[in-house]
């Protein structure tokens, strides 16, 4: 049972402690209502990982981390945060930012997002493989010398 709930009718969030839970004693079946104004259609609630506020689960987006749409909308174009949130284990990162992204933004605004990414990596690549080769050929020259 999830901690909070969120009433789909009155929009207001509780505790599973405050909500009213009946349980049939013929069919055995529990039913949930909310405390405010006695609706049945609740549904899990999780606070967001950003704001602390609490949100229907399905309102929440990421897979390592579970975020609401406003602070997503917030942190438009910070990829690092996207690369973060999106992030899968297990699963290939560029894919499920890919696809992590693409629920959210448009093609042209994904493109800049991506551009600016790829820009980035650019500018890191050729000092992380000139240090990459340095240290593999003296290590190489180490191996030789030895033999
Ligand atoms: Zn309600
Ligand atoms: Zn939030």
């Amino acid at each position: 049972m999830s901690m909070m709930w969120h009433c789909n009718d009155c929009g207001q969030n509780h505790y599973y402690d405050e909500i009213v839970v009946r349980r049939d004693t013929d069919t055995k079946e529990t039913s949930i209502t909310c405390p405010s104004c006695g609706s049945d259609n609740l549904t899990e609630a999780e606070p967001c990982e950003v704001c602390g506020e609490c949100y229907p689960i399905e309102d929440l987006y990421g897979y390592n981390h579970r975020v609401c749409r406003d602070c997503i909308e917030r942190k438009n174009g910070d990829i690092d945060f996207f690369a973060d949130v999106g992030k899968e284990s297990g699963c290939d990162v560029e894919y499920s930012l890919n696809s992590f992204l693409a629920s959210f933004f448009s093609k042209e605004e994904l493109e800049d997002l991506m551009i600016a990414e790829l820009k980035n990596r650019a500018s890191i690549r050729p000092v992380d493989c000139s240090e990459y080769l340095k240290y593999n050929m003296e290590d190489a020259a180490d191996v030789l010398a030895e033999e």
